[in-house]
């Protein structure tokens, strides 16, 4: 069956606004990015999408997972938990990463009894985990250029790379441990030069600290890793044969790489069909309204600054028009120029590759639910 057929079954037999999550996809974003760096244990970003049957489906094809909460490292730890063949105790470390630099005293409490290795990126953040989460690992986030990436990350997280040793010092000094550096180049970086400049700068730091007495052996490569929303994104073997070259020229093999993928593993893994719910002209422009918008699936495009076309299932000539949400408010645009053929009320639509910061950012605004989520397995 072909997509668009599935995806009207789908529709019909579920109701719209429906959210399809195709798991083969997930699995093969997954595979593909083992394939093409081996030497990195991939983290799945939950933030991205945090569906619990996608922490499944990447659990069992051997993911781990990075979270950023406590409310994220609980819905991990359920989830992988239940699985079998895994104890209590043994996994934390292997299967998950705390990776917000910044923690709130009763998240720090909370996590202390699973040592978990967590980020920072300040001298406060230091204290506090001294106090309340003595038994955890540190990796120090750093700051690195996110030029060109579609979404910047740098003005708010990272030390500077001239304070870094002082930072491992400090923790040294309070009784802590930092096992490694972190660094985050900016979500969909599809300038591949951020990941060399970060990698050159990580390794700069690792000398450094060992010239001080303190031996790293981890890098958390962090996220970033572009999806192919279309053709203009260079494949991810290009990237993954520069990180590669990268990797083997400045770190030993003894050294531990992660990375934190969230966009790369479930952008393209889902599909969002809604229905045309309305219809108007305004200044000699056909207006289109679906139910699901900017408070919804759509929230993407405020909150992520990615723009997702909206296609029709029906054929026929195509002329510009506009695409809105169902609620109210001003602000509820997913579209003024969309390539559309005449549609019919109760027609279906679709945009695809909007798995990433999209139905995570969801909200009941106005009275409209989230989409519903149908989880596709072949
Ligand atoms: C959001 C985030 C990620 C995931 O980034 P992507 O660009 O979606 O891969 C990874 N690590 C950290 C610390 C993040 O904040």
């Amino acid at each position: 069956m072909n997509k668009t057929t599935l995806l009207s079954r789908l529709a019909r037999e579920h109701g719209t606004p429906l959210f399809v999550v195709d798991h083969d996809v997930i699995r093969s974003n997954y595979a593909e990015f083992k394939r093409f760096l081996p030497r990195v244990q991939a983290y799945y970003a939950v933030k991205a999408n945090p569906d619990p049957a996608i922490v499944h489906t990447l659990y069992r094809s051997g993911a781990s997972f990075d979270v950023a909460s406590i409310a994220e490292f609980r819905l991990v730890y359920e989830n992988i938990r239940e699985m079998p063949g895994r104890a209590r105790q043994d996994f934390i470390w292997d299967k998950v990463i705390y990776s917000n630099p910044i923690k709130d005293q009763r998240t720090l409490e909370e996590l202390d009894a699973f040592k978990p290795l967590v980020t920072y990126d300040n001298l406060e953040e230091v204290r506090k985990v001294r106090r309340h989460a003595p038994h955890a690992g540190l990796a120090l986030r750093i700051r690195v250029p996110n030029t060109g990436s579609m979404v910047e990350l740098s003005s708010k997280f990272g030390a500077s790379p001239a304070e870094a040793v002082d930072l491992i010092a400090a923790a040294s000094d309070a009784g802590l441990v930092v096992e490694g550096l972190s660094f985050h180049v900016g979500s969909q970086c599809t300038n591949f030069e951020n990941y060399v400049q970060a990698l050159s700068t990580s390794a700069t730091i690792v000398e450094e600290a060992a010239a001080r007495g303190f031996n790293l052996k981890l890098l958390d490569i962090g996220g970033g890793f572009p999806a192919r929303y279309d053709r203009h994104v260079r494949p991810f073997r290009e990237l993954a044969k520069i990180i590669n070259s990268e990797l083997d020229r400045l770190f030993p093999k003894s050294f531990e790489i992660l990375a934190e993928p969230g966009r790369f593993m479930i952008a393209t893994a889902a599909t969002l069909v809604a229905e045309v719910i309305g219809k108007a002209e305004r200044d000699g422009k056909r207006c289109y309204y679906i139910n699901d918008g900017i408070y919804h699936t759509f929230s993407g495009i405020l909150f992520d600054h990615c723009q997702y076309h909206v296609k029709a299932f029906r054929r026929g000539p195509r002329e510009i028009s506009a695409v809105f949400g169902p609620t109210c408010d001003a602000l509820d645009v997913i579209s003024q120029a969309e390539e559309l053929p005449d549609l019919k009320i109760g027609d279906l639509v679709f945009s695809e590759n909007i798995g990433a910061y999209s139905h995570a950012s969801s909200t009941w605004f106005n009275g409209f639910p989230p989409a519903k989520v149908f989880h596709y397995r072949r």
